[in-house]
């Protein structure tokens, strides 16, 4: 059984909690009430820990097999070099036209506006991104908004990163007011893991900008267990929806953390009970440091069967794959 949540918010200013993340293993494991001499623990492989104290509260205390813990914990395996697993897993700096904009969806393109992230997943495939050379200028005329203008078949902009949600208020303003000029920019989605692991975020402030947007604004939460959603969330999924915004869920297939169908319709089930559709479930991006989260082709297509065969079909989310130099994500294909 997990406890409730021990959260309290001490301060409705988001960045005075992000500022007081965890930054440290020995810090995080003492407060998991966990010994910080763990034989498996490895060292941060350059991407430094990171865990916000909100998702730190959602860790069973004393269970190092905890699916939260083991999402964001340094593991010894993460040094491997296991061949087939790459350090641009998705292809991503080749679709760059102009620095900061990923463009390889004919009518959709990707923004990374920040590196920033305020959560650290082990699996991740940014991982080792170079962001440093996507830096994002946004304002008139400058490369990014010039390519959007020049570009009438892009009628969605995608904020990604790093996570968008990680820029200001004013960053974020700025940037609509550049996309309300553009007439064929109709949705303004944002790719975000903060809903779930810094829901300070969400104020009246941050919704009344959402709402200068012309067109119609999409959340995609980053949720891969069910322990990921509790009251302190779910008043943020509430509000938004509330105002109108679309909610879809993708979580990533990771082993020993979600890789039970149980987990998966319970997850489906408590996403759809707080207005959140799950869209997709990633099969993990083949990245450098990251092959012990990985399953076999017939272990996900096993899971997923099950899952099919115990949901709705609104409640399914696609499993797919993302395939560099192809034109969707592709769905993994089971017999
Ligand atoms: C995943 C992705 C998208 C969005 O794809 P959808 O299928 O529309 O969710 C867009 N651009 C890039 C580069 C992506 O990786
Ligand atoms: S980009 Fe997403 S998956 Fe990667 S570390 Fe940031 S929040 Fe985690």
């Amino acid at each position: 059984m997990i406890p409730e949540p021990v959260f309290s918010p001490q301060t409705h200013d988001w960045k005075v909690a992000l500022s007081e993340s965890f930054r440290q293993i020995e810090d995080l494991l003492k407060y998991c009430e966990l010994d910080v001499n763990r034989p498996e623990s490895g060292s941060e492989a350059g991407f430094p820990v990171r865990v916000t104290k909100y998702y730190a509260s959602l860790i069973e205390k004393g269970n190092p097999q905890d699916p939260l813990l083991l999402q964001v914990m340094p593991d010894k395996r993460e040094h491997h070099h296991i061949q087939g697993y790459s350090l641009d897993a998705v292809g991503d700096i080749k679709a760059m036209p102009v620095p900061g904009l990923i463009h390889k969806y004919p009518n959709r393109v990707l923004l990374t506006l920040t590196a920033a992230c305020p959560i650290h997943c082990r699996y991740c495939f940014r991982r080792h991104f170079p962001y440093s050379e996507a830096k994002l200028d946004i304002s008139n005329c400058s490369p990014v908004i010039n390519y959007l203008n020049r570009h009438s078949e892009i009628s969605e902009v995608i904020l990604s990163g790093g996570d968008p949600l990680m820029l200001s208020d004013q960053k974020i303003s700025t940037l609509i007011t550049q996309l309300n000029k553009i007439p064929h920019i109709q949705y303004l989605r944002f790719h975000t893991r903060l809903l779930s692991v810094l829901p300070e975020r969400v104020n009246e402030t941050f919704i009344s900008i959402l709402e200068q947007f012309n067109g119609k604004v999409v959340f995609i939460t980053h949720i891969n267990h069910p322990n990921e959603i509790s009251e302190f969330n779910q008043r943020v999924f509430n509000l938004l929806s509330q105002h109108g915004f679309q909610l879809l869920n993708q979580s990533v297939l990771l082993k020993a953390i979600n890789d039970k169908k149980s987990i998966l319709s319970e997850l489906s089930y408590k996403l759809f009970d707080n207005h959140i559709i799950p869209y997709y479930l990633h099969s993990l991006d083949k990245v450098r440091g990251a092959a012990h989260f990985d399953l076999t082709v017939d272990q996900q297509c096993k899971i997923y069967t099950e899952l099919r065969n115990s949901l709705p079909g609104y409640l399914v989310p696609k499993l797919v794959n993302e395939i560099s130099g192809q034109l969707s994500k592709t769905p993994v294909q089971c017999s």
